[in-house]
């Protein structure tokens, strides 16, 4: 399935070559990625939920200005899982918070489902974000003296939303929480705090949901579970589902893996395997040797 944007015309895409031997330690489910469409002209066309155009976004004042984000352009089609991999410093969680609307641009434009987000001010992006983004970060973020229940909700009653009562518990079912519902998050396990949180994400069905190394605290089969969840999301709901980490195994659930360097983004991988994403990686370990620069993929 192809996800190409006019935006990606001068990104390189990359074919990278199966390995052998090197990943056996490494024990990810088989993705359920759908099947490739296969040569379908309406892939071209598919809306996009959000993106980024000609984004340029500065981190730190002075002399420790670092351009974050550097002219980065891309689109993220509704549906879509795309995970975002790079070395430690290279802009990801930068390109993740600019993209919902958590840190504001210093030049380039933000659309979230046709909306430029820099026109909003901040109580409608506010509004904007509650209502159609979800968020997974890798410590939770879960208030501590609150339910599993509570938490699920409290984005929909922070909004004055109505709750869904089947979606409700069709998400709590299929994320294995009904017994846990009214657990505080000190009584709960990592993974199962983490299906908290993905629950959250999901109830009221946000079109954009962004995960910042939503596994990244999580044993695998804690980890198997979000990402499964996370997958379903786009297939059955069609949700649209950006994801950082740093995980090959993580983002081998996605339909393609936006490389980002130094704040660009440089190579695109379409329907990705651990595999191939692993020795990309070591390609560009590699590559960086010949260079005398050393690169830290977390
Ligand atoms: P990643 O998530 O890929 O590790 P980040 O997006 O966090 O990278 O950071 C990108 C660059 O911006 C890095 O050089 C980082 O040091 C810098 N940076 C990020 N946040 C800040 C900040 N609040 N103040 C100064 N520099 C920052
Ligand atoms: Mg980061």
């Amino acid at each position: 399935m192809s996800y190409a944007t006019a935006d990606q015309g001068t990104i390189r895409r990359t074919r990278v070559i199966r390995t052998f031997g090197a990943m056996s330690q490494l024990t990810a489910p088989p993705p359920t990625r759908p099947a490739a469409a296969g040569g379908t002209t309406l892939d071209h066309v598919r809306p996009a939920a959000a993106s980024l155009r000609s984004v340029v976004k500065t981190s730190g004042v002075g002399d420790r200005a670092v351009r974050a984000l550097d002219d980065v352009s891309i689109s993220f089609e509704v549906g879509a899982f795309t995970a975002i991999m790079g070395p430690s410093g290279s802009g990801k969680s930068t390109l993740l918070n600019v993209l919902a609307g958590l840190d504001r641009v210093d030049d380039g434009m933000v659309e979230i489902g046709g909306v430029d987000i820099g026109e909003l001010n901040d109580r409608d992006l506010t509004r904007l974000r509650r209502r159609r983004l979800g968020f997974v970060f890798q410590s939770f973020n879960l208030m501590p003296a609150l339910s599993a229940h509570e938490n699920i909700v409290l984005p929909k009653q922070l909004d004055r939303a109505a709750v869904d009562a089947d979606e409700l518990t069709g998400l709590v079912e299929r994320l294995g929480l009904s017994e846990r519902l009214g657990h505080r998050p000190g009584e709960l396990s990592g993974g199962q705090q983490q299906r908290v949180a993905v629950a959250r994400a999901l109830l009221g069905k946000p079109d954009l949901v962004v995960c910042d190394e939503p596994t990244g605290a999580l044993d695998s089969t804690s980890g198997a579970e979000v990402l499964s969840a996370l997958r379903t999301a786009t297939t059955e709901r069609h949700q649209t589902v950006v994801m950082v980490t740093h995980d090959p195994a993580a983002a081998a659930y996605a339909d393609r893996v936006v490389i980002v360097r130094d704040g660009r983004i440089t190579h695109l991988l379409d329907t990705p395997t651990v595999d191939s994403i692993v020795a990309f990686i070591a390609d560009d370990a590699h590559a960086d040797v010949s260079t005398s620069e050393t690169a830290v993929w977390s």
